[in-house]
């Protein structure tokens, strides 16, 4: 952009030496026998894929893991040369591009594996691939128990390297470890039955998210897939040693005292109780700040938490001023981050919006500027 980030005087300010010490926290967890895999999808998470993947790498992390081919392209194109894993599902003309960028794909129906193989003699390269098995997922993936002889024939071509075999947890941020144990032996079950046919297996073997790699050591195999937990984002309840490494920072556009009664925002869903006083903040739900979060949330100023008061609108939401804050225009609001004593995380905002930290941080608008610090 050529206009300058500070201009709006709202950013999100993306800290890489939270990322860092996360990749660290988290590669003790695996030990030294298994490979971390940072995914980025997403532009990491709203953070920035080419900053957080830089970062990652250089604190260790060996495998990028991206949810379409664009995405990698990105990564390859900036010089990224790690092996990147493409983990979504993509069609005929992303996994020749794929294939061109030395991009590893997933091979997750028939049809996947027939466009790969057909991309991989269109641009004259091997394809390198993971099959994903549908444990109990439900989404892409062929069914665990449906891999047999016919598969293991078909990847036997001579275009294909067969690098991995993966599979996707449900539940693995839920109480109730059950479902997750089941999907871990449909998994086991397709591992053992690949070792007697084939008698060796590929040399990936992956199924961990963030949550089953901090709570499962019996589930991370050789390699972990993580993604929510890099950003300091916790996937369960807990104290997991984790860092935000995203603070969400504007300022303050217009106090103004009102009468008891006055209203808030389309709608008047908020009137106020007594004499108060209202901010008005110039961040709205274009930039991701959810309008789900009206008369639920609660940003920071002064090391006051502050309640958003009626509804979420575009470009602007109104906050009620505690008594005691002395706040002026232009004044800094923390609406994710760290303010004196408190802290608002993704998850609170999640929990506020009714729905989960991913989606408060990979809403954040492209509107909204990200800067990058080295260390707090
Ligand atoms: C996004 C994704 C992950 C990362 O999940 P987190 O919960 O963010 O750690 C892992 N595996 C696959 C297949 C994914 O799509």
């Amino acid at each position: 952009m050529a206009i300058a980030a500070s201009l709006r005087g709202t950013v999100a300010s993306v800290n890489l030496g939270a990322i860092q010490s996360n990749v660290r926290r988290l590669l003790q967890v695996i030990g030294p026998d298994v490979a971390l895999m940072a995914v980025v999808k997403a532009d990491g998470y709203g953070h920035g894929a080419l900053p957080v993947a830089q970062a990652a790498l250089a604190a260790g992390a060996r495998w990028l893991g991206v949810a379409m081919a664009e995405e990698g392209i990105e990564l390859r194109e900036a010089g990224v040369q790690a092996p990147i894993l493409v983990l979504g599902p993509n069609n005929r003309e992303q996994l020749a591009a794929a294939i061109r960028y030395r991009l590893d794909v997933v091979v997750y129906s028939p049809e996947s594996l027939e466009w790969v193989i057909e991309a991989a003699q269109e641009v004259d390269r091997e394809a390198r691939v993971h099959l994903k098995l549908d444990t109990g997922m439900g989404r892409i993936g062929i069914p665990a128990a449906g891999l047999d002889e016919a598969w293991l024939e078909r990847l036997s071509h001579p275009r294909i390297v067969w690098q991995g075999l993966m599979s996707h947890l449900a539940d693995a941020d839920q109480d109730d470890p059950a479902s997750s144990r089941e999907q871990l032996k449909r998994f086991l079950d397709a591992v053992e039955w690949l070792r007697q046919k084939r008698g060796s297996l590929p040399p990936w073997l992956h199924l961990a998210n963030s949550a089953a790699t901090l709570r499962w050591p019996g589930m991370h195999f050789n390699l972990v897939r993580v993604g929510i937990a890099l950003y300091g984002i916790d996937p369960l309840p807990g104290e997991w040693g984790l860092r935000p490494a995203l603070s969400w920072y504007s300022r303050i556009a217009m106090i103004k005292a009102v009468e008891p009664g006055t209203s808030q925002g389309y709608g008047r869903t908020y009137r106020a109780r007594t004499a108060e006083r209202w901010a008005t903040i110039p961040v709205g739900y274009a930039d991701g700040y959810l309008r789900g979060l009206s008369n639920q949330a609660a940003v920071l100023i002064g090391g006051y938490r502050c309640p958003v008061i009626g509804r979420v609108s575009m470009d602007q939401l109104v906050v009620r001023l505690p008594e005691a804050l002395d706040a002026h225009v232009g004044d800094r609001v923390t609406l994710l981050g760290d303010d004196g004593e408190e802290r608002l995380t993704a998850n609170h905002l999640a929990e506020w919006a009714g729905t989960i930290g991913y989606e408060i941080v990979t809403r954040i608008g492209t509107r909204v500027p990200r800067e990058y610090l080295e260390d707090r």
